[in-house]
């Protein structure tokens, strides 16, 4: 990993309108978030369903327009870059979906498939299409002779190896890895998540991983960050993010994650967080996490809490565990 900051993420927000026009009502589905990512780094992205996660993923990839905030990537500010001026930088920014069986279509051949960002791009690689299609195939693990089969023809993991070899045809920069596993076998996940390190190894690509699974993030992600309602609750290395969680909330979130030690899985304290996620069209006043959390005050529900630092992850809370 290096020092260069490849992304910028500045104040971003995702709202939706919903209720019809006159209602005027938004779906606060990212609310302002702010990090940077580094050549070669990998950052989890985490939350349970409905914080955002994939909004944020999206957005960043302006597969979404933003509804304000700045994007920087490699330098460009390219928040209102419309999709004509987007489409060259598509081969440096790319997306791996969660559920390799609907991303794929089931009418075109693997081949096809994997030859689609040259075409789109009208790029004819050195040596011909094929061959270069085929030697992606190969650095996925796949059969190159299976050139002209079909999706249905492959196993879930094989799949989400023909996205990634999609993914990574144009040697992208960035990656988003949108829950990539989650769909997959348990025995598949670890083959699917080792190939992934290594390509990004290989490549020096950026990711940003988003995964419901605590312990993939753990394993994958050299930061991590916490979201809730559309917010970074809290964002750090990810060792010392697992070892010593700073927001109440990310100390719930990892409280629900089993302990490979017996011993420290039986005293394991679980917190389980009352009520439900609120609505992102109505997001609680002051800090959205005050009225799940057991440390909430006067203050927490009607001061936002900024990111500030706390050992070495920043964090948005008013009372951070220490
Ligand atoms: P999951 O883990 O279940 O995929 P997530 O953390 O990725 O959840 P998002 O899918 O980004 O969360 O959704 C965040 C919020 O935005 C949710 O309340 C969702 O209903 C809402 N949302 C997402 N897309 C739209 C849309 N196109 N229109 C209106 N609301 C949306």
């Amino acid at each position: 990993m290096s020092n260069d900051v490849i992304l910028k993420v500045e104040n971003l927000t995702k709202h939706f309108p919903v209720g019809g026009s006159r209602k005027k009502e938004v779906v606060k589905a990212v609310d302002g978030i702010s990090f940077e990512l580094r050549a070669g780094e990998t950052l989890g992205l985490v939350g349970e369903s409905g914080c955002g996660k994939t909004t944020a993923g999206r957005t960043i990839l302006k597969l979404n327009e933003p509804t304000s905030g700045r994007l920087i990537f490699e330098g460009q500010d390219i928040t209102n870059f419309k999709p004509g001026k987007m489409r060259p930088l598509r081969s440096q920014m790319q997306i791996i979906f969660q559920d390799p069986y609907t991303a794929l279509n089931p009418r075109q051949t693997i081949g096809k498939i994997i030859s689609a960002p040259f075409e789109i791009q009208d790029i004819n690689p050195q040596g011909g299409l094929k061959a270069a299609v085929q030697s992606l195939m190969e650095r996925v693990g796949l059969n190159p002779e299976h050139f002209n089969r079909y999706p249905h023809e492959f196993s879930g993991g094989q799949r989400q190896r023909i996205g990634i070899a999609r993914a990574i045809a144009l040697k992208p920069r960035f990656i988003i890895a949108d829950e990539p596993v989650s769909a997959l076998d348990v025995s598949i996940q670890a083959q699917v998540i080792n190939l992934l390190e290594d390509l990004q190894e290989q490549d020096g690509i950026s990711m940003v991983f988003i995964a419901h699974n605590l312990s993939v993030v753990q394993h994958i992600s050299d930061r991590v960050a916490v979201m809730y309602l559309g917010k970074i609750m809290e964002i750090g290395e990810t060792n010392a993010l697992f070892a010593s969680p700073h927001h109440p909330y990310t100390k719930a979130l990892l409280s629900a994650v089993p302990q490979p030690d017996p011993r420290t899985e039986k005293t394991r304290e679980r917190i389980i967080l009352s009520g439900d996620l609120p609505s992102p069209v109505n997001p609680p006043a002051g800090c959205v996490f005050n009225t799940r959390c057991w440390k909430a005050t006067d203050k927490c529900r009607t001061e936002v809490p900024e990111l500030l630092q706390v050992g070495s992850s920043q964090v948005a809370c008013h009372f951070p565990e220490v």
